[in-house]
């Protein structure tokens, strides 16, 4: 059914890459016969998902959306997705995406952009666009993203659909293509919370192949989510309300507030004094890590090769001008900027200490609440190209995601309203470090 829809229809969304129909209907087969032997099902028998190109799978291209990954097929599977079949879901293919997950419209995919389904001239957000552009089209139940800075909350807010982030730790990102290391988090795109619960509870957890991954225990993140909420200690934040900020959305956060108050929530205004430091802090850190983990596509180990060069470092020069968009080029040469002699202090170490700033924020914020509700984006999904020939502005669409992932807490982005166009509009929970039964919780009572 899935397959069938999909090539029906996603000629005009460009959501997949690739498809991996051998592996998806070899597991089919093996549910099938488990179900015809009357033999107990795994969790998620059957379960059709979608992964995000930036994460590896046998048999299947991984290409991060970039052209230097042409033709690279990894020889392992991420940990996330292997855990993932293993409780018997079904993988469909890979998703489009900003490349190597940086962008904020998926139009800095080398494959094409990805049109949202609920507009098609509308962008679905970014990077993982692909990821959400799949849920809302019916082409997956659920689908991985990845989020450094924003790339599952706001393109699930601009498709109208859920999206976890969990934690930093929680989820291992073991076969994950770096982008910024400290700020990478895999989760999940899904129809609704407990979904997203659900397939939490079955990512998370340690891994000895990533030593990031925590080994704090994996709670029961169902159980949790379905929990009353009367009684609970929301705050909002002021910092997140001000200018810039669309009025339907506003409207919308706003009435899921209220909703909250009526389930018996204690709303508290509460101030995030740093926020607006978060943005430059998250581009200067963003981009200093990711000037190094790409300092590894180098022609030699992955993908494209330029052939042409007469030496070695004439065939990296070549291979990396050829294969690297523009976004991608632009923030190796910031991040290697903020790196350098002479600027470090400056640049990356100041912005380590605002990180820390912001981090206290939150810790302090939560001493007195149990969950944080924000809208998701400043605007509805915005046109394909309007924002293109100024990154600036790009950037600034990340103004409500970017300061929870510096400080490395968890959240949930929920649909909660329309504008009168029709285009979605999502409301943001944040919850305490390794506190994502909190947040689906509060995510439950406004969905
Ligand atoms: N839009 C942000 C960026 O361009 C976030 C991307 C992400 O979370 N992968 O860096």
């Amino acid at each position: 059914v899935h397959y069938a829809r999909i090539a029906q229809k996603d000629g005009e969304i460009n959501s997949y890459l690739s498809l991996a129909k051998d592996r998806a209907l070899a597991q089919a087969a093996k549910i099938d016969a488990l179900a015809k032997a009357g033999d107990p099902l795994p969790p998620l028998a059957g379960v059709p998902l979608g992964i995000k190109d930036v994460l590896t799978m046998v048999g299947s291209p991984a290409t991060a959306g970039s052209k230097i990954l042409e033709g690279y097929h990894p020889p392992y599977d991420c940990t996330a997705v292997a855990k993932l079949e293993a409780a018997g879901a079904v993988l469909l293919g890979k998703l489009n995406c900003d490349e190597f997950a940086m962008g904020s419209s998926n139009e800095n995919s080398a494959y094409g952009p990805v049109h949202n389904p609920r507009a098609l001239d509308r962008v679905p957000g970014g990077s993982s666009g692909g990821s959400a552009a799949a849920v809302a089209a019916g082409f997956c139940v659920a689908s991985l993203g990845t989020d450094t800075g924003g790339s599952i909350r706001q393109p699930a807010a601009f498709c109208g659909v859920t999206g976890l982030l969990p934690t930093w730790g929680r989820v291992s990102r073991f076969g994950l293509i770096a982008f910024a290391s400290s700020l990478d988090r895999i989760g999940p795109f899904t129809r609704n919370v407990k979904d997203a619960a659900t397939l939490l509870g079955v990512m998370a957890g340690s891994d000895i192949m990533d030593a990031t991954a925590s080994h704090t225990p994996v709670n029961d993140y169902v159980a949790e989510s379905q929990k009353p909420v009367a009684g609970l200690k929301i705050g909002v934040p002021e910092e997140y309300f001000g200018e810039g900020l669309d009025l339907e959305i506003r409207a919308a956060v706003e009435k899921s507030i209220a909703d909250l108050k009526a389930a018996g929530c204690e709303i508290k205004k509460i101030s995030l004094p740093h926020t607006r430091y978060a943005i430059p802090t998250y581009y200067v850190i963003a981009t200093a890590e990711a000037s190094s983990n790409l300092s590894r596509f180098d022609g030699v180990r992955f993908g494209l090769r330029d052939k042409s060069a007469s030496t070695l470092t004439g065939m990296y020069r070549q291979t990396r001008d050829a294969g690297f968009g523009a976004e991608v080029k632009r923030r190796i040469l910031l991040g290697t900027y903020a790196l350098s002699a002479g600027y470090y202090d400056a640049y990356y170490k100041k912005a380590q200490q605002v990180r820390t700033l912001l981090t206290r924020d939150f810790l302090s914020a939560f001493a007195d609440v149990d969950a944080i509700v924000t809208p998701m984006t400043p605007t509805p999904a915005f046109k394909l190209g309007e924002k293109t020939d100024d990154p600036v502005a790009m950037y600034l669409a990340d103004v409500y995601t970017v300061a929870a992932s510096l400080a490395g807490i968890c959240g949930v982005s929920v649909p909660c309203g329309n504008t009168k166009e029709g285009l979605p509009i999502g409301v943001q929970i944040l919850g305490r470090h390794f506190d994502e039964g909190m947040a689906l919780r509060v995510a439950q009572a406004v969905e």
